[in-house]
């Protein structure tokens, strides 16, 4: 163990709560994280002593205000490596990253007939936001497929390319089977046929170092809140080249240059891409957020997490009836399972009575679901703050449940 789980621990308030009497075990970190006191202490003091509106004021608070803002748009700069900061761009979220980039893409680089290629095993928002385009542009899904062990069929994707793929829009780690793609290889194929490659990381980037540039993926998304900050707040980043070719996402304050009813010239970028007023102060906690993961070091989280996972899965296929959905040789600390014939409803449910966090349904990826025989899974995902007593509390509730059917 690199660094102290307990004062870990102890930095996030929620995880010394009780629900229904007894200990929070909390292992829904793939939903959402919980908020170490850095980060929330940073935000109120931002709105208690600086609170300004950003980049438009000459007065002290706004300039400062200004100043923290940039200061964390340089924060995720040097978190993912980018070469600039202007190619990081502040969004709401890992949602409104994807749907930038298809909204954007398809208006400035793909006509009708040209294809996007995504996989079997994404989340809704890098579907939905490309079917969007479908109906409004006339542009084609291509789907690749998976294995039953829920890993990319890399050999079915080359041949997925021709003279109309624009495009490729992956997951770096699924959501539901913690599969971790082979995104290096998937992007070195698109390249080798022209095509850039969006990469939704809302599931990796809380769980291992990512660096944009030796990825070299073209675009880059992820949410603030399930890296241990704030809600409302995520990023895409951006190749300069990308950024430049595409036209803005949405119009307003911040994103012109001048405005007139004749002609309306665009800012320079990030800014082209940031219409109206960016949370502010959600960007100063995303940063902190990123310090303390920084803190803990990206490895060490990883190593403790993938020792979590794997004890869970040897502890979890002990159980009668066990059924894990996926099993990729590459898994980050996620575990999709299945136990008997229980409803995946009545076990999340059960197991919450026990104070144990889950998730159950079809987690916003009902094209997976089908591929994998099923209507739902239990999800327990891990985070940095899980512990091994935890996972054994799980067990004991999973093999509880099993005993009442
Ligand atoms: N992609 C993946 C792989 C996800 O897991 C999620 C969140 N469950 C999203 C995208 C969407 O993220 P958000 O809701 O934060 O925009």
């Amino acid at each position: 163990m690199s660094y102290d789980i307990s004062a870990v621990r102890a930095d996030f308030p929620i995880l010394s709560r009780e629900v229904y009497k007894r200990p929070l075990v909390y292992l829904d970190n793939s939903a959402t994280t919980q908020k170490p006191r850095q980060v929330v202490d940073a935000m109120t003091e931002e709105y208690y002593n600086v609170n300004a509106n950003v980049h438009r004021g000459v007065h002290f608070l706004s300039q400062q205000a200004t100043e923290l803002h940039e200061q964390s748009r340089e924060t995720v700069r040097r978190f993912l490596n980018a070469r600039s900061s202007s190619e990081i761009i502040f969004t709401r979220g890992t949602t409104e990253s994807i749907n930038l980039v298809a909204s954007c893409f398809a208006k400035g680089c793909m006509q009708a007939g040209d294809e996007v290629i995504v996989s079997e095993l994404e989340h809704h928002s890098n579907i939905v936001s490309w079917q969007l385009q479908e109906a409004r542009q006339g542009i084609k899904l291509r789907v690749i497929p998976i294995t039953d062990d829920g890993e990319l069929r890399l050999d079915e994707y080359e041949k997925l390319f021709n003279e109309h793929t624009r495009i490729v829009s992956i997951a770096h780690v699924s959501n539901v089977m913690g599969t971790v793609n082979p995104v290096e290889e998937v992007i070195r194929i698109a390249h080798e046929h022209g095509v850039p490659v969006l990469v939704d990381g809302a599931q990796s980037t809380p769980h291992f170092e990512v660096d944009v540039q030796r990825l070299d993926c073209d675009f880059f998304a992820f949410s603030g809140h399930k890296i241990y900050g704030p809600t409302g707040v995520g990023v895409l980043y951006g190749k300069e080249e990308w950024l430049e070719k595409l036209p803005p996402y949405m119009g307003g304050g911040e994103m012109i240059k001048n405005v007139s009813f004749e002609r309306t010239t665009f800012n320079e970028l990030p800014f082209k891409f940031e219409a109206g007023t960016p949370d502010y102060v959600a960007t100063t906690g995303l940063a902190r957020a990123l310090d303390y993961v920084t803190t803990l070091g990206m490895d060490n989280i990883f190593q403790h997490e993938q020792a979590l996972t794997r004890y869970a899965l040897e502890q979890m296929q002990e159980i009668e009836g066990m059924r894990f959905i996926g099993n990729p040789k590459h898994r980050d600390a996620v575990i999709s399972f299945l136990v008997g014939d229980i409803h995946h409803l009545d076990m999340g449910t059960l197991l919450d009575r026990l104070g144990i966090a889950v998730r159950t349904g079809h987690h916003c990826a009902e094209p997976l679901m089908h591929r994998m025989g099923v209507q739902g899974t239990v999800r327990a995902s891990f985070g940095l703050y899980n512990t091994m007593e935890e996972v054994d509390i799980l067990v004991a509730g999973i093999k509880r449940v099993a005993q009442m059917f």
